[in-house]
């Protein structure tokens, strides 16, 4: 039998009247893409802006027929010159280091890199007795330290705890962190972790576990902060737990979280987001937050805690790296303005990283790196960076990642106007010069 692990869709539907700000970023953000790049996006959000049910029809389409058109060269030259180019960073070894290389030039400081290809089980995890038995965990630690050795040592890599097997996820979904029998289910996980952050140790590159459904959420907790634990206490953060700032509890849970890292004296490694699973949670209306607003105040409490350092604790004062994973353009002015208006010295929070998936939300990402090329000596250089959350793998391990983002383009309907408003003007400015 073949299984999928559990993925997430990142993706949700903008409901709230509130402003998902998309205040215009200042004109000619595009200027230095080349004018290929430009029409590529295009077509890719004009596709997004298709009749919702036509553009749903499609999406099924192409998921149920997907073997079939990866394989015809006729249906999968156009996708691959489009909305692969444009979500996805490649699949060699070369074509990946020359996609980020590209990203480089732009400003983009690096990339948060993640393997598309879903693990394909064989349907005996969960009966297998031994770590070494368990080949979706193994083939999870495969992958992840086969990313690794795709990026340099400025960069991330995204990790999925989910995406490690059925036997992984199982044992996920029982852990009580007053068990320790179900603490024991973790064990081989912990572990598969444990060799991958190694591998990531020598190599110098980070790593981001991804925050999921809040059925899996405290296992991923729970691992999470064991690694924190053993690997960020040097200084500085080689791994990060991300936090979800649309349910009512994560703000207490960053809080606590600062607070056990102080206390055993190792370095919290931060991504906020507001959050992918709104429509997969069953308790939605107990654990999220009852409004839009009521996220964006939460996201925002959660920055200003962090880039202020106002949070205190009995231990001695805690410290952190922060990602910044968002498409909102006014949470990145305020985290932004924040960050750059702070007095110099110590501060808990030295380095400050915005994120953004590759493909979406490409002016905020380039008018940040236009913004930190500019910057004056009143920020250090690289305390301020600018990264883009990318997935490597072949046209068919990126398929249905692509499905997600075209489909979250769609429902970020406004933004995606702005990103084609301001490219198109970028054309016009061209064409006006050329004539
Ligand atoms: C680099 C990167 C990494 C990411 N990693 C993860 C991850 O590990 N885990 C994860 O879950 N997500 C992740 N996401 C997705 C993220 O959680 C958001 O879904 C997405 O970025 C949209 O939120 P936004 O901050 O960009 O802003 P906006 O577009 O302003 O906000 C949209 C978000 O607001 C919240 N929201 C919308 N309607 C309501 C409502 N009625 N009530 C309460 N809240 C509401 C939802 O969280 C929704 O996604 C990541 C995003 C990026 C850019």
């Amino acid at each position: 039998m073949t299984t999928t692990p559990v993925t997430s869709p990142f993706s949700r539907k903008e409901t709230s009247a509130h402003p998902v700000v998309h205040r215009q970023p200042r004109n000619r953000v595009f200027k230095d893409l080349p004018l290929s790049d430009l029409v590529r996006t295009l077509s890719v959000l004009s596709v997004a802006a298709l009749p919702a049910p036509l553009l749903s029809a499609i999406i099924g389409f192409v998921r149920r027929h997907s073997s079939a058109i990866v394989s015809s060269r006729i249906l999968s030259w156009p996708i691959r010159r489009t909305f692969y180019k444009a979500f996805c960073v490649g699949e060699s070894k070369s074509e990946i280091a020359a996609n980020i290389a590209t990203l480089r030039s732009r400003g983009i400081n690096g990339v948060v890199l993640s393997f598309a290809r879903e693990a394909k089980l064989d349907g005996n995890e969960t009966n297998s007795t031994s770590a070494k038995e368990d080949a979706g965990l193994k083939s999870w630690v495969a992958s992840n330290i086969e990313t690794i050795a795709q990026v340099s040592s400025s960069d991330y890599i995204a990790v999925k705890f989910t995406g490690a097997g059925a036997k992984a996820v199982q044992a996920m979904q029982n852990f009580k962190y007053t068990d320790s029998s179900k603490i024991d289910g973790l064990k081989a996980l912990k572990e598969g972790m444990f060799e991958v952050c190694e591998f990531a140790k020598q190599r110098g590159v980070k790593v981001m576990v991804d925050a999921e459904s809040s059925l899996h959420q405290p296992a991923i907790d729970y691992l999470t902060l064991e690694a924190m634990a053993k690997y960020n206490t040097d200084g500085s953060a080689l791994v990060f737990n991300t936090y979800q700032m649309y349910l009512k509890a994560s703000l207490d849970k960053l809080k606590s979280h600062l607070n056990i890292a102080s206390s055993k004296g190792y370095t919290m490694g931060i991504k906020l987001v507001r959050g992918a699973y709104i429509y997969v949670e069953p308790d939605r209306a107990g654990i999220i937050q009852d409004t839009k607003p009521d996220t964006d105040n939460a996201y925002d409490s959660a920055v200003d805690l962090l880039l202020r350092g106002t949070h205190t604790t009995a231990a001695q004062p805690w410290t952190a790296e922060v990602m910044l994973a968002t498409h909102n353009t006014q949470s990145v002015d305020t985290a932004m303005s924040l960050f750059r208006s702070r007095p110099t010295g110590k501060q808990p929070v030295q380095k400050l990283v915005f994120a953004q998936l590759m493909g979406m939300a490409d002016e905020i990402s380039m008018k940040l790196a236009s913004e930190i090329k500019s910057m004056d000596g009143a920020v250090n250089a690289g305390d301020v960076s600018v990264y883009k959350y990318s997935v490597w793998g072949s046209l068919e391990d990126c398929l249905l990642y692509m499905l997600r983002r075209a489909e979250e383009n769609q429902d970020a309907a406004a933004r995606s106007r702005i990103t084609a408003g301001l490219m198109l003007s970028e054309i016009g400015n061209r064409m006006t010069f050329w004539r």
